[in-house]
């Protein structure tokens, strides 16, 4: 075989692969999602937001696109936080679940295990997902940003940047039907406002095609437990609507 036939069969499967791979991220509703505007860096919105779930991702699939996410992730230094932190937080979960709830970013606790809520405001978001008939196995869980800031203070413009795609990118694959926001700046961030959570809370918000319940964090809570009817009448309405799709 001569050197101009080796070129033309490399450029073959060259556009080959680059074929299926464009068919794949079709199919994941990836260019759509894009362009849907949930975060400010990313463009504006389109008319047609993406479908609830890809039809063409099994849950199996979602998991292995999920690792593959988490392993393009690495060992991140694209913001300032990598520099105190222990672990990446990445999310946890169901790869399929219709539920997702989203708080700020890790804590001391989470921060040390490398999973989301598992400190004392994770166990009371743990009671809160058992109290609408669900386990945390059944949602998935994840945060704005994957590293703990510094005393725990809110993430800074910059490092959303650098970590909200990721999070974008999981909802992508997860194509859950609700979020649940935890907390002002988590409902903030994902909503693109500064309202209040107090007047953000207590209604769905549509994201796209997901609906999204803003309400008190799981940390505000332990310190105003009087705010737990608030939540608790949050929580029935995502249940409500989470039942709902059975039907
Ligand atoms: N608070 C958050 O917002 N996220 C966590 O993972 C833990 C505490």
């Amino acid at each position: 075989m001569n050197q101009n036939q080796d070129i033309s069969r490399e450029f073959a499967a060259l556009i080959s692969a680059l074929r299926s791979d464009l068919s794949y991220r079709h199919d994941l509703g990836f260019l759509e999602w894009i362009t849907l505007s949930v975060s400010s860096h990313l463009p504006a919105p389109v008319s047609s937001p993406p479908k609830k779930v890809s039809p063409c991702l099994s849950p199996q699939q979602k998991g292995q696109l999920l690792e593959e996410l988490r392993r393009e992730i690495g060992v991140c230094t694209r913001c300032k936080l990598h520099a105190g932190r222990q672990k990446i937080v990445f999310g946890v979960g169901d790869p399929n679940a219709r539920l997702v709830f989203v708080g700020e970013g890790p804590g001391r606790d989470e921060d040390i295990q490398g999973e989301p809520f598992v400190g004392k405001a994770g166990q009371l978001l743990t009671r809160i997902i058992q109290a609408i008939g669900l386990k945390r196995q059944n949602v998935y869980i994840a945060n704005i940003v994957k590293c703990r800031p510094p005393e725990n203070r809110n993430p800074q413009p910059d490092e959303i940047r650098a970590c909200e795609p990721f999070l974008l990118r999981q909802l992508n694959i997860i194509r859950p039907s609700i979020i649940c926001a935890l907390g002002g700046f988590a409902a903030q961030t994902l909503l693109m406002t500064s309202e209040k959570i107090s007047s953000l809370r207590g209604r769905f918000h549509n994201l796209g095609d997901i609906k999204l319940m803003p309400t008190y964090h799981p940390a505000f809570l332990l310190r105003n437990p009087e705010m737990k009817r608030d939540v608790w009448e949050d929580m029935q309405m995502v249940q409500k609507e989470y039942q709902g799709e059975d039907h």
